[in-house]
């Protein structure tokens, strides 16, 4: 099995993540540090993408275009969109759709000019895998698999997410990098999937639900359902 690359958003998932890596050696590329070494038997490339689409999608072709990953997982958190998916809950990507796109008139909302679509998928097996991981790893979480939406907004109020519920009744969870990997991952003809734990629910105290989460619980959640995946995969 070819090289696959690990992207997380967040410093701390990074840490605990490179911690299982004793043989790893940064190349810097971009202003990011990749980290090549193994994991669980398998060459893995792990980078902190930085935060937003476009860090997502520099970071997504370098390791398309430059470090010939075969596969690509993106892990972070994000805020519950849907009803059911609460603080704590894992989310997994079926598809994933930029929330701020809108070319209209010229293109209906959200779709990707050009692209004919509004949306890219995962990976089904890949994303089965990582769904399965999530579940042995985590005993008594839920995990959920559907629409996870992205934008260069951290969405941190009732109207606006009640706004994104209303738009995109599909969408499960929002956060800022999954449809740009998305998006550059199609483009290279990488398979890839996206698992996010649900850190906030998108209202008005979601920045503190989001520091404490971070810190508390979502490196533990990655690390785990990363090394299962890729023990299993
Ligand atoms: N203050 C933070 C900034 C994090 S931005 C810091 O110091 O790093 C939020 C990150 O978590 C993004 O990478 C995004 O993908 C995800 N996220 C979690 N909750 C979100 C929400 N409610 N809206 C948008 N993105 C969210």
């Amino acid at each position: 099995m070819g090289r696959i690359g690990i992207v997380s958003a967040m410093h701390e998932e990074l840490r605990t993540l490179l911690a299982q890596m004793p043989d790893e050696a940064p190349v810097v590329r971009g202003g990011r540090r990749f980290w090549l070494g193994h994991l669980e038997g398998h060459e893995v490339v792990v980078v902190l993408s930085g935060i937003g689409k476009v860090a997502a999608a520099t970071t997504a072709t370098l390791l398309c275009a430059e470090f010939g990953v075969e596969r690509a997982l993106l892990t972070g958190t994000a805020g519950g969109l849907a009803p059911g998916v609460a603080v704590g809950d894992v989310v997994v990507a079926d598809a994933l759709l930029q929330h701020d796109m809108d070319a209209s008139p010229l293109f209906p909302r959200h779709e990707v000019p050009l692209y004919g679509t509004d949306r890219f998928a995962a990976d089904a097996a890949m994303s089965t895998q990582v769904e399965r991981a999530a579940q042995t790893m985590l005993a008594g979480a839920k995990v959920h698999r559907g629409l996870v939406v992205s934008g260069d907004r951290f969405v941190a109020s009732a109207e606006e997410s009640a706004a994104l519920r209303e738009r995109l009744p599909a969408a499960l969870a929002v956060e800022m990098e999954g449809a740009a990997l998305a998006q550059v991952c199609h483009d290279f003809g990488v398979p890839f999937a996206v698992v996010r734990t649900i850190s906030d629910r998108a209202d008005a105290i979601a920045h503190v639900d989001f520091v404490r989460f971070v810190e508390e619980v979502a490196s533990r959640y990655t690390l785990s359902i990363v090394r299962e995946w890729l023990a299993a995969a």
